[in-house]
Formats: structure tokens, sequence, C-alpha cells
């Protein structure tokens, strides 16, 4: 085992400046917080920050066909399967400065720690800044991972961007990358050349913060379905019209999401993780009005959970839950485009790994299944094995007082060079996706 001497005090200022530089380039004074939008401006900056501080640690940049950037640093076996550490740089409107950035800063920490203690790995880390992670811009998840595996289907390169309207294929011109390459399935990364992807996020929820602890080994991604924009159809009506005659669709939605969380709040007592979302949930704004019961209503829902198992059931009894709607307010639900995803359970062979190299630096960890989805599900998907620490946050995340202290960052990067340090030359096992 190689234990790494980290430079504390400067890997300490050198992630406060590349936290506060990469701040100050997409700071959103209109929204607060940042905003680094998905193939916009303020992805693109931070694309072009880590690049720029890769190229002053030696490292060789390449990008692939969805512009993804590749920070290498050279193993003694340029052949061997790379250990890939990052995660995505794009944020969502107004959000928090290290939801997916602290991935990549970490990965770029991990290999300045490893240069400054003299370690040479076998095969080369690569530290990878990732597109389009945010599904909030497109209404797709995974967007620059799975354009990288070549499991991102044609049809999202119609999907428009919720604020500009232009469609990602469009995007991902402007920025560089090419689209054709995503209708041809090509994968620039894959089970051949990739041995192992880690990805260091900070926690979505407040749950470390509420225990203690300031690191977590994540246990696994939660799979979902989704809806975008589902409606429902009734009848608009006189405010005075009898409750008999009625067809209000907004009392549809509210039966369904009172329903929804009525089931989830069993789930919890019985122990079964699960979460469900309504994130929009509105009446027609063109035709609302104080007197007039409501003939259509809106919707987008999320429904996750941590057995592929769970989320059928949960899909079965949302729909048995719609059906009943339908028959008692005489209302059709039209649920439109449906996304989903399978549940990512890490590598169990990295976890344990990862939780003996905390324990190695007198470091308490507990497991966390994530809250959110992350890009590790979709390397998951493609064959290649991950592991994942999540980092103390209190303040949740997607806003812009998401919190976390470089004291924390560091401690999580330190796990994650401890591991790349120990395991960069051994093999490790296959992924297990459920
Ligand atoms: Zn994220």
């Amino acid at each position: 085992m190689h234990r790494v001497k980290n430079h504390v005090l400067d890997l300490h200022l050198q992630a406060n400046q590349l936290f506060d530089d990469l701040r100050a380039g997409s700071v959103d004074v209109v929204n607060r917080g940042v905003t680094r939008d998905t193939y916009g401006q303020g992805e693109q900056f931070a694309h072009e920050l880590v690049e720029k501080h890769a190229r002053s640690l030696g490292l060789e940049i390449r990008h692939d066909h969805m512009r993804n950037t590749y920070m290498v640093w050279p193993g003694i076996d340029r052949q061997a399967p790379a250990l890939v550490i990052g995660s995505h740089l794009d944020s969502v409107l107004g959000g928090g400065n290290f939801d997916g950035a602290a991935g990549v800063m970490a990965g770029l920490i991990a290999v300045q720690a490893m240069q400054q203690a003299g370690l040479k790995l076998n095969c080369d880390v690569v530290v990878m800044g990732i597109r389009a992670e945010e599904s909030i811009w497109f209404q797709v998840s995974y967007v620059g991972s799975r354009g990288a595996l070549g499991t991102l289907p044609a049809s999202a390169l119609q999907q428009r961007r919720i604020d500009t309207g232009r469609t990602l294929e469009q995007h991902m011109r402007e920025a560089g990358a090419e689209p054709e390459a995503v209708a041809k399935g090509v994968a620039y990364l894959s089970p051949k050349n990739v041995k192992a992807f880690l990805e260091l996020h900070i926690e979505q929820a407040p749950s470390l913060a509420l225990t203690g602890y300031a690191l977590a080994i994540g246990t696994g991604v939660p799979g979902h379905f989704r809806f975008p924009r589902v409606k429902i159809n009734g009848e608009y009506g006189h405010v005075g019209l009898g409750r008999r005659f009625r067809h209000d669709a907004a009392l549809a939605g509210a039966d369904l999401s009172v329903g929804l969380d009525a089931l989830w709040q069993q789930w919890d007592a019985e122990g079964r993780l699960m979460a469900c979302t309504f994130g929009e949930f509105q009446t027609n704004s063109a035709r609302h009005g104080m007197t007039i019961v409501p003939g259509e209503f809106q919707f987008s829902l999320d429904v996750r959970a941590y057995d592929d198992a769970d989320v059928v059931e949960l899909e079965q009894a949302l729909m048995a839950m719609v059906e009943q709607i339908e028959k008692r307010r005489g209302v059709k639900f039209d649920f439109g485009v449906r996304a989903s995803s399978k549940v990512a359970k890490a590598d169990p062979t990295i976890t344990q790994q990862l939780r003996d190299c905390a324990k190695r630096l007198d470091m308490k960890v507990c497991d966390l299944p994530s809250p959110a989805s992350h890009d590790s599900a979709a390397f998951c998907a493609a064959g290649i094995p991950f592991g994942f620490v999540f980092i103390r946050n209190p303040n949740g995340s997607h806003h812009p007082d998401e919190e976390m202290s470089i004291e924390d960052f560091l401690q999580g990067t330190a796990v994650l060079t401890e591991w790349l340090a120990t395991h960069g030359d051994t093999n490790s096992s296959a992924c297990s996706q459920s």
C-alpha cells in the first residue's frame, strides 16, 4: 500500500482558489447562486477553467464527440484500462457551486497530491469533466456520460432546451461537439478502456450533516421513471357548477399527489426507500381564474427507488391510482413522454476498498444510498464498475445555499487519492447492476 502524504496547506489553497474562480466565472446575479447552463456559456466556462488548471499540472487534454473534457495523467502502461474520476460541470439555473464540480476538482486535487508524493501509477488516471448532467435543461438525463458511453438514444438530439428552444443537436454543435456520433452510437468510453469510474459529490440531503459524518461511501444510485409533462384533461366550468357535473382537472392532480405522498409515508413506515416529486404542478395560466373550474392541469413527476422491482411496483401503484381518479373525477390523464433509468449499485469491492481507505486515514464514514441520480449510473449501465464518495452538505442542493467546507472536501478527496494510489495497478471486480 502506498500512503499519500498530502501537502495539505497547498492543496487547501488550491482547492479554495479553484472553487472561487469557478464561482466568479459563473455567478448569476439575477437568480442568485451560479448558473452553468448545459451546452451553454456557463458550462463552457467551467470546462475551460478546469482544462487550464489541468494543463498547469502537465496533464494531457482530450475531448470526445460530446465535448466532455478528459484530463489525463499518464500511467506507466498507456494501453492499460484507465481509472476515470469525475462528475458534471453544469448546474441548474441559480444553483450551488459544488454540485457536480466538486467531483471534477477532487480528481484534479487527487492527481496533484499523487504528483507531489512522487507516485506513478501503472494505468492512466483520467479526470473527466462531464457535460449536461442536469436534466432540467433538456429533460434528458446523463446526456454527456451516456453520449460518451454510446448509450444516449439519438432521439435525445431533438429535445429542446427549456429556455432557448433550440435542440440539443444545435447546442452541441455550437459547443464544438459532434451530434452525428450520437446517432451512430459511438462509444468513446467502454469497459475495454475504463477499469472503474469514481465520483465524489456533495450530498443532496442533510442526512450526513444531521448524523455528524463528514463523508459517506455511496452504495447505489436510485432507478426512476419520469414523466416531464403530464396533462390532465377535464372540463372548464362555471364556479357555480354542482359537484356532480364537474370534471375538475386540478383536483384530480391534487388527488394523485396526495395519494402518492400517502404511499410514500407508508413505505417510509415500513423502512422501504422511495421518493416522488411533482416538480411542476399547475393549472393553465392562460385560462385559469378564480371563478372557473379548471379544465386542464399539468405536472411533472419523478418517482425513484433503490430496487428495480420497487420501481416497477411504484409505477403499477401510480397507474392504479390514476385509473380510480379518472373514474371518480371524470377526467383523462395524458402521460406524454416517459423516461426511466435502472437502479445502479456501486461495485461492492470498490465500496469496501473505499471504506478501508477511509479507515486507514482515520476518517469516520458511513454508507449512504444516493438520494439523487448521478452519472455513475450511466457508467454502471454500460458495464463499468463505480465507487462513490459523498460530502456533507447541510443545506441540500439545486439552490444557492448549498454548502460544503473545503476541509470536508479534502477529506473525501484524500480517500479517493488513497484508493487510486493503492488500487491503480490492480484489477477490480465487474460492475453489479441490478
Ligand atoms: Zn450533481
